[in-house]
């Protein structure tokens, strides 16, 4: 089975869910035609099948290592690292004023689809560094935007986060990396780092990493945090790379999955950092960081799920077993089967609402971006959602993938069980899910006094009438809100994980309502490729009446409250 970039549906979803038109009909984004996004979305797509898929095996057997100090990526990555460079495939949306083309972030969502279903692990690579180019772009100085952005925006330089210690994962304000001023402005950084993606590697030349740290006299928690520039090379006098910046690579992880993602213990021992915003601006600066960089880890569901659905079809068409009940004694290729059927159509119209729900959401990215009114509020509600929900189906889908292999797909051979192993990081790392939901429960219900959550749903409802079970999803988001609303901060928790996933399922049914009708349309005016319109009529109307419903049942559970949850004390529960 060769991997292929799904470029049909994706350019339909670009224009049916994100308006990509509509985006190009502003200045900033004019450039943004339809001759240029579809020669993107094409190109990126080839490049994706042409160089990132042949590594996927050799990420997983292989693997980054760590040589002497210095991590190693497998065979072929730093080539393909560097075509990745020349063709410019990094710079999309980076800023046009500091090297990148300033296209629609949604755009290069789209290339970074097909580059990570191609290839996961490498492609996180890639995601690292926007987040280290949002921070700068934000709230760096002039000075250090000039030095720093230009080679992050084409990605002869990668970036990294550093945010995660030993003592401090999920809560992050008890972090202990120092910082403390060297008297000529800039800081000495000292710490260990643990769990830093693509923290050491061979393929650029230089790394820039992001690091929050405490200054002398910071207060204590979140408030206490501030955001430091450590490179792993000191630049010289040209802006190139000098001499080394005393940032060590101790070890890096033997894990589930992603093996081509290096993930390094650093230790920082004496380096020279510059302060990015001010002093205590790092959680600030770290949710600019983060935020692109969550919907981009919800979007590796999205990869995943295409890349194993792709293997579970070519592998469904060629395995024959037994005759199809009722249908005569020759065997036939498992596709035939009802329940495979059910399977592969699971996974394709999954992957069809996931992917709707981070184009969408990358669109308001770009509307926000644009000073639109009301965008950066629905990209703060829509980011947990399709973090949560994009990496939940994806992992789902994945091991449907190795349901349909069968005994094969639980063996190495087949490639199945490495989207598998690859998805499973995605709903832990850039704040677990429960921290997703619990963001949703907490800070985004509370903005506009509730009027953000009842904006959405309202919208859901006015467009879904016709209907009936995205009706009574919709009715039921309305109800919990309400409860949630006026419940408490432990039954608001308690019951906060089952809500985001209705809260998704009725924003992705929604949307694969708006594509069933526009490809309706499309047929009707005798427009578009009729196979793929009426495949997607056939892959929606599977989520709206199949998919959809289940999450109604996730109502009772959402409203249960914190009570039962408790009945039993630690020790009882764990002991
Ligand atoms: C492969 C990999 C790559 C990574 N890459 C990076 C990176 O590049 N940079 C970086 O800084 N970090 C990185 N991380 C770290 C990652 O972001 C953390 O693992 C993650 O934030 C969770 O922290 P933790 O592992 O300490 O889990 P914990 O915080 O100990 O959480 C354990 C469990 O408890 C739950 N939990 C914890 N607190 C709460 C709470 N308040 N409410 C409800 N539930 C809670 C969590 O949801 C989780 O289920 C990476 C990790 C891995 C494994």
């Amino acid at each position: 089975m060769t991997f292929s970039a799904p470029t049909t549906e994706q350019l339909f979803v670009l224009r049916t869910i994100t308006g990509i038109e509509e985006l190009a009909s502003f200045e900033r984004f004019a450039e943004a035609t339809p001759d240029l996004v579809e020669a993107i979305v094409e190109g990126v797509g080839e490049f994706a099948a042409g160089e990132f898929a042949p590594l996927y095996r050799i990420g997983d057997t292989v693997g980054a290592r760590l040589v002497d100090g210095a991590v190693k990526m497998p065979e072929g990555y730093a080539q393909a690292y560097q075509h990745y460079v020349e063709a410019g495939w990094s710079a999309l949306s980076a800023p046009a004023d500091h090297g990148g083309q300033g296209l629609p972030f949604s755009l290069a969502t789209v290339a970074l689809d097909s580059l990570g279903a191609a290839n996961m692990a490498f492609a996180l690579c890639p995601i690292l560094t926007v987040g280290a180019i949002e921070a700068l772009h934000h709230h760096g100085s002039d000075e250090q935007k000039a030095l720093y952005l230009p080679k992050l925006a084409t990605g002869e330089w990668t970036g990294t986060m550093n945010l995660t210690e030993p003592q401090a994962g999920s809560d992050v304000g008890a972090l202990r990396a120092t910082a403390t001023p060297r008297g000529d402005g800039t800081w000495s950084i000292k710490g260990q780092k643990i769990y830093i993606s693509f923290g050491d590697h061979d393929m650029a030349d230089n790394i820039i990493h992001l690091v929050l740290a405490r200054t002398p006299d910071a207060p204590a928690g979140t408030k206490g945090i501030s955001l430091f520039l450590v490179p792993k090379y000191r630049l010289d006098a040209d802006g190139n790379p000098g001499e080394a910046n005393g940032v060590k690579t101790v070890s890096i992880e033997h894990k589930m999955g992603i093996n081509a993602s290096p993930t390094c213990v650093l230790q920082f021992g004496e380096s020279v950092g510059e302060l990015i915003g001010g002093e205590f601006g790092g959680i600030r600066a770290m949710f600019t960081m983060m935020n692109n960089a969550r919907l981009n880890v919800g979007l590796q569901g999205v990869q995943i799920a295409e890349g194993a659905t792709q293997k579970a079809m070519w592998f469904a068409r060629e395995r024959v077993q037994s005759a199809r009940a009722g249908a005569g004694r020759d065997p036939v290729a498992i596709i035939e089967h009802p329940d495979v059927r059910r399977m592969l159509l699971r996974m394709k119209a999954g992957t069809e609402a996931i992917r709707a729900l981070l184009y969408y959401a990358s669109g308001f990215v770009d509307r926000a971006n644009l000073g639109i009114d009301g965008a950066r509020e629905m990209v703060d509600l829509l980011t947990p959602l399709a973090k949560t929900y994009g990496t939940d189906l994806g992992s789902e889908i994945a091991s449907l993938g190795v349901q349909v292999h069968g005994g094969m797909g639980y063996v190495e051979e087949t490639g199945a069980a490495q989207y598998y192993r690859d998805i499973r990081i995605a709903q832990i790392y850039e704040g677990t899910n429960g921290i997703q939901a619990a963001d949703l429960v907490g800070r985004k219900l509370g903005m506009g006094g509730g009027d953000v959550v009842r904006g959405l749903i309202a919208d859901v409802q006015r467009d879904c009438g016709n209907h009936p079970a995205l009706s009574a999803l919709a009715g039921d988001c309305a109800e919990v809100t309400e409860w949630m609303i006026g419940a408490s901060v432990d039954d608001r928790l308690a019951g906060s994980y089952p809500y985001t996933t209705m809260m998704a399922v009725m924003t992705s049914g929604w949307l694969m309502l708006k594509q069933q009708r526009a490809a309706e349309a499309m047929l009707d005016a005798g427009e578009g490729n009729a196979d793929f319109l009426s495949a997607k009529l056939v892959t929606t109307r599977f989520y709206l009446d199949r998919m959809v419903p289940e999450a109604c049942g996730l109502k009772a559970g959402a409203m249960a409250g914190a009570e039962q949850l408790y009945a039993l004390d630690a020790e009882a529960l764990a002991g």
